[in-house]
């Protein structure tokens, strides 16, 4: 199959690609937060394309696209307050909410669950294209499964060239990171992965929030989880990555000791003179924690390669949007972290 590459400022471009979503193909959509390879929510055929596409597992469930927050109430049921309060604060952009599943949504779609993860995404011509095709989109971010999510149409096109129908692009994605979920099915709401909106953000509407053991811990398949995705090797390059925590010195002093050739350098642009001879990779700047997020998976997916032995990654701290950095950057590292201050 060709796959046509559409420009989002094209305006024929919408109605193709919600014409393409309606006849069951796979389209990939630009969003704030990743690429997303979507198709008709509603039809289990086409979703059924997505998981093969990807080679995502059966149980890794999908997000519901809608173009309008009055849409919750077509795909969900007892819809709480707190979901209504989330919608007005962020909506559109990137949230997800978990709540429970009218039965009009295929459980290809929830992996089974009776819950679904809904979602508005602050993308004019991603809504455009769903609201053209009468259908929510269901989407997951558009990488080969396993690997770095795609931020970018090329990357899109490099996992995907030849096996979907077309690929929407609207430039670089502005947060970078998939969307921040909360679970609202339960008595308290649950952050199952953090994202563009943070934990302090969902607090100061909810008024309490409880963060799932998947977002803080390596899982294994025998755990019982809430997020199915979270339990699966994620948004790793090939080689091994491991954090080096600590102040910019420690840390350099660390990584300069036990750098060999083959190894890289993931670090922040301020750190790039700390790092000469190590072949460093910055992502972003530390003082201006967007750059980070938006560049994050670029140079996970720039660092995927074969000829790389190691690569020492440091991370930002902090909350809002650098909590879901640390949440990527430790699931790419299986959470493999050393500490410089106590290692030099
Ligand atoms: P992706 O956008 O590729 O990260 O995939 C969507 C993620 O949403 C999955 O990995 C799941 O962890 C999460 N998700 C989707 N539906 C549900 C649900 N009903 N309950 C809990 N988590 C969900
Ligand atoms: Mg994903």
């Amino acid at each position: 199959m060709q796959t046509l590459l559409l420009s989002a400022s094209d305006p024929a471009a919408p109605a193709l690609a919600a014409e393409l979503i309606r006849r069951g193909e796979l389209v990939a959509i630009p969003t704030e937060t990743v690429y997303g390879l979507g198709a008709d929510g509603l039809n289990e055929a086409a979703v059924a394309k997505i998981f093969q596409a990807k080679g995502r597992p059966q149980d890794n469930p999908l997000i519901l696209h809608i173009w309008d927050a009055r849409q919750l109430e077509l795909f969900c049921h007892h819809i709480p307050e707190s979901a209504y309060a989330l919608a007005s604060a962020f909506w559109p952009g990137p949230l997800t909410m978990v709540l429970p599943a009218r039965d009009i949504v295929p459980r290809t779609t929830t992996a089974g669950l009776s819950t679904v993860a809904i979602r508005c995404p602050d993308s004019a011509v991603t809504r455009e294209i769903i609201r053209l095709s009468g259908v929510p989109i269901a989407a997951p971010s558009a990488n080969i499964s396993g690997k770095p999510s795609t931020t970018t149409a090329q990357h899109v096109l490099h996992d995907h060239d030849g096996k979907i129908a077309a690929i929407v692009d609207g430039g670089p994605c502005r947060v970078g990171v998939e969307s921040t979920i909360v679970d609202l099915t339960e008595d308290r709401p649950r952050l199952l992965r953090p994202g563009g909106i943070g934990p302090e953000q969902l607090i100061s509407v909810l008024g309490d929030l409880v963060v799932d053991k998947a977002v803080t811990a390596q899982l294994g398949n025998d755990d019982i989880v809430k997020a199915p995705g979270m339990k699966y090797r994620h948004y790793a390059p090939q080689e091994p990555v491991v954090i080096v925590s600590g102040s910019r010195e420690a840390a350099a002093s660390y990584i300069r000791k036990h750098f060999i050739p083959g190894d890289r350098v993931l670090c922040f642009e301020e750190e790039l003179p700390l790092y000469e001879g190590c072949s460093p990779l910055a992502y972003g700047k530390e003082a201006d924690v967007t750059t980070l997020s938006a560049g994050l998976f670029a140079a996970l997916r720039e660092l995927d390669d074969p000829a790389i032995h190691q690569v020492y990654a440091r991370c930002p701290v902090g909350g809002g949007v650098a909590y879901a950095v640390q949440n990527r950057l430790r699931k790419a590292a299986a959470f493999h972290i050393i500490d410089a201050e106590e290692e030099t």
